[in-house]
């Protein structure tokens, strides 16, 4: 066993970056409410103001439009509360598809992706009526599979639908170019500590125009959208985060190299592997992989046991026995108690996912 191990479950969460720690470090300590008019306010309130500009700098948007909150699963439910009614589909979060009783699902096809023709069907069925307090929300990324929605196409058939459109972009955040201003993206969501920022700290977008009232009834903090005394100190980390990670899609571009590397070696070597989402646009850092025979948890062990860190299922559930609701709604079946989800982040490097799969190797010697 190596003297450390290798860590390859970022989509889970991320080692924090030191730019991140290091601004962490400088604001820690001194008295930091950013409402304060004296020196010690306006200094946290710079801080805050510099976050933001990072942040929007990395979504493509204007820094007004970035309202902090304090995760992904936060800036979903505040968005989605909003509206009455949601059409989303079926491999989103749970802090998506928990959020109302009565979501109207759209399926996914084997590869993941959203069926765009039930979308449009559904779209046709709102009421003129109903539409103002109608969302659509559909995620860029799946945090499991890394398949890679048509937000592009969501997005116009919402506006020719007159329907506002929410994505959750949490897991493609710093690992493709976002240009939020250019596209017809009413709102999204983002968190920190999927790109070497602290948990705990995240961040909804919302274009003008665009209605978002505070759940929280305080202090009418990020004008009136999120009351509560800003998280001075996550907010610092979120933003030197977002910075370091601007230069970060070329990292995430050779890892595809990596990644598909390693999927090609177990599918010439082994029988009995089903890469999940493979013929589907993914992202680079991901890989749902299937081993024939091989329940999810008992590999998830021996790999730690190997010295390398992985996950079976979905990141949020990590430590839960549950099957994948993602991979069953694109009809794994019985294998998806068999998947296991390798995530690179932003410290991985070649050699891990080669470690990777030499271990796997060793481990799944033939299908059962
Ligand atoms: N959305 C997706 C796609 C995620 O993967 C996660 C976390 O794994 C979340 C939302 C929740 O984010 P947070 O942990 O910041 O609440």
């Amino acid at each position: 066993m190596r003297d450390m191990p290798i860590y390859l479950d970022n989509n889970a969460t991320t080692p924090l970056r030191n730019a991140a720690l290091t601004k962490m470090l400088n604001v820690m300590g001194a008295p930091a409410n950013p409402s304060s008019v004296h020196s010690f306010g306006r200094s946290a309130r710079l801080v805050v103001e510099t976050a933001r500009e990072s942040v929007a700098m990395l979504a493509g948007c204007h820094p007004e439009n970035v309202v902090f909150t304090s995760g992904g699963t936060e800036s979903n439910n505040l968005v989605l509360m909003q509206y009455d009614q949601v059409i989303t589909s079926s491999i989103e979060h749970d802090s998506v598809r928990h959020v109302h009783d009565r979501c109207k699902m759209i399926a996914v096809d084997e590869n993941g992706i959203i069926d765009l023709d039930q979308l449009a069907a559904t779209l046709c069925k709102i009421d003129e009526a109903a539409k103002p307090n109608t969302i659509i929300s559909i995620m860029a990324a799946n945090n499991e599979t890394g398949v890679i929605q048509p937000v592009d196409q969501i997005s116009e058939m919402a506006r020719s639908s007159n329907l506002a459109f929410h994505s959750d972009m949490v897991q493609i955040f710093g690992k493709r170019h976002l240009d939020f201003n250019s596209s017809e993206i009413s709102y999204a969501s983002f968190s920190a500590h999927k790109i070497g920022g602290p948990a705990g700290v995240g961040a909804l977008l919302v274009r003008p125009g665009c209605k978002l009232a505070s759940l929280l009834r305080g202090g009418g903090q990020e004008k009136g959208r999120r009351s509560g005394t800003e998280n001075l100190i996550g907010i610092a980390g979120f933003g030197a985060a977002a910075a370091d990670a601007l230069g970060d899609i070329n990292h995430y571009k050779k890892m595809a190299a990596w990644r598909n590397d390693f999927e090609d070696r177990m599918l010439n070597e082994r029988d009995g592997i089903t890469v999940f989402g493979k013929s589907a646009p993914r992202l680079g850092n991901t890989s749902c992989i299937a081993a024939a025979g091989k329940a999810a948890e008992t590999l998830v062990i021996a790999f730690d046991l190997a010295g390398v860190a992985i996950s079976a299922g979905a990141a949020c559930s990590s430590g839960k026995v549950t099957s994948s609701h993602v991979l069953r709604a694109m009809g794994a079946g019985g294998r998806a108690g068999e998947a296991i989800r390798i995530s690179g982040g932003w410290a991985t490097v070649k050699s891990d996912f080669e470690t990777l799969a030499d271990v796997f190797l060793q481990l799944y010697k033939q299908p059962a």
